[in-house]
């Protein structure tokens, strides 16, 4: 079943409140209002009651009322009061005066009924088919002691329970009408509400990927449909930015890769060209291997940076005693300095230990070492430093090479990043690894800073949380 639309179901809420607001309220005003109006009804029977009491003589054992005939306010009051009226003669309990009106009606109890009524201190009511009468009874002794009066007034609440029925028709209509006039306007109302939501899905759906600059409106009343725009603005703004970097990404794949392919294509086509020596065709083959190395390596890093942006990247968490792993790959890449005349340096303090993956570390360390070496020239200088300071490691390694131009630092770390392409033009390398280095360190909790020393060289930092763990792992 299709879902109703939030301006349905906004409204629908509002009624089904409304409705039951208005039925609770209307309940309560129509126990109130029948409440009030009988209150009234009894008072006036009191009053009615306690009038005539005044008026009332015992003249020869009969109980009389006596008043000025001439006074006609007073002889209509006491007809008022009178219209349902009985007296009883007690303890026999026989009748001696009775209102028309009760004859009419035939409300007589029986003398044994008098009797007991004579006792009765609340009022009665009497429900009859036509009429619904409330009682008043009281005893009026007639001085001899031995007998008294029963005197009964009565006054019909016919009136209160006209009301309260009226009341009832009332309610029973003008709930519903107003139920339904309620949501008529709620129905407006919430169409007004959501006209702005509707305005902000119609511009959001424009937005393709092609315009990922456009913003939704923010109109400036800071409701929450503008806290909405402003939301999806910040999604809009993160999203564009990804989209920028996916393109660049994208763009310097693209370039890096063509630049070996075209140059393992025209070595080929330069080689085919003519008929060439065995010697010759070995040293092109020879150099299309280089090209392809750099081809796999770089492949290779793209690939595990993907993996590891999809998390797909296992590591292990042991204790790593990175004093030992440095030192190792220090000795290392010794060979590798020395064929290009260069000093590599260590100053390891040791016991130096770290919790995360040793082959991951590894990397770092490589990495590190390999761009000192590289962008070193021949009889310069690269060192590995590794201290403790202040609860991390940090190892550092400094060279004194072509050093990173200023305004290139910020950039080191990303990916196909190389600084001044003239200056590292013959320097091998995609600019992948310090990328990588730095995922790698991030993961491990870790810091990793590059530092130019102007025409001294560079420096590389990084730092880790040192283990509190006393095992060690020792690198293979
Ligand atoms: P690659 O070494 O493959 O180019 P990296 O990500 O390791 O890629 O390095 C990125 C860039 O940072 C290098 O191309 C180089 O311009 C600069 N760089 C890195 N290390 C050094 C260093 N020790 N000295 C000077 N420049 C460096």
């Amino acid at each position: 079943m299709k879902r109703l639309s939030l301006r349905a179901r906004l409204t629908l809420l509002y009624s089904a409140v409304l409705c039951v607001m208005l039925a609770v309220f209307g309940a309560l005003f129509y126990r109130a209002q029948g409440l009030f109006v009988e209150q009234s009804l009894t008072t006036e029977l009191h009053d009615e009651a306690a009038f005539l009491r005044n008026y009332m003589r015992v003249n020869d054992g009969q109980l009389q009322l006596v008043f000025d005939p001439a006074d006609r306010d007073r002889a209509y009051l006491i007809h008022v009061a009178t219209r349902y009226y009985q007296v009883f003669k007690l303890p026999a309990g026989d009748l001696v005066i009775e209102s028309e009106e009760l004859d009419l009606l035939g409300v007589r109890p029986t003398p044994e009924q008098a009797r007991t009524l004579a006792g009765e201190k609340d009022d009665t009511d009497v429900m009859l088919p036509s009429e619904h009468l409330r009682f008043q009874n009281s005893v009026i002794p007639a001085g001899d002691g031995a007998t008294s009066f029963l005197v009964r007034v009565a006054i019909p609440l016919s009136p209160a329970d006209a009301a309260r029925r009226g009341f009832l028709r009332s309610l029973l209509f003008l709930v519903p009408v107003g139920v339904v006039f309620a949501a008529l306007v709620g129905w407006q109302l919430t169409k007004r509400a959501l006209h702005p939501m509707k305005n902000l899905a119609a511009a959001a759906r424009n937005i393709d990927i092609e315009q990922l600059q456009q913003r939704l409106p923010v109109r400036g009343t800071g409701d929450e449909v503008d806290d909405l725009a402003q939301a999806f603005n910040g999604t809009l703004a993160r999203l564009e930015n990804s989209v920028e970097q996916m393109k660049q990404f994208t763009a310097s794949i693209s370039h890096e890769l063509r630049t070996p392919l075209t140059a393992l294509r025209g070595e080929a086509e330069v080689a085919l060209l003519e008929a060439h020596s065995g010697e010759e065709y070995r040293r092109v083959l020879a150099s299309q291997l280089e090209e392809f190395d750099k081809l796999t390596q770089m492949v290779n890093q793209l690939l595990i940076l993907a993996r590891a942006e999809a998390g797909e990247i296992h590591w292990t968490d042991q204790s790593v005693d990175l004093s030992a792993l440095a030192a190792s790959l220090t000795e290392q890449m010794e060979p590798i300095a020395a064929a290009k005349n260069i000093r590599l340096e260590a100053q390891i303090n040791s016991g130096v230990i770290v919790r995360g993956d040793s082959n991951w570390l590894e990397r770092v360390i490589l990495n590190l070492l390999d761009n000192a070496i590289k962008f070193t020239g021949e009889g310069g200088t690269a060192c590995l430093r590794l201290a403790s300071e202040n609860g991390h490691a940090a190892l550092r390694v400094e060279d004194t090479g072509v050093g990173i131009p200023a305004d290139a630092i910020p950039h080191v770390f990303e990916r196909f990043f190389r600084a001044e392409p003239s200056r590292s033009k013959h320097v091998e390398g995609v600019g992948l690894g310090l990328a990588l280095a730095k995922w790698i360190v991030e993961q491990h909790h870790g810091q990793i800073l590059a530092e130019s020393r102007g025409d001294q060289g560079s420096c590389f930092t990084v730092r880790l949380p040192l283990a509190t763990s006393d095992s060690v792992t020792t690198p293979a």
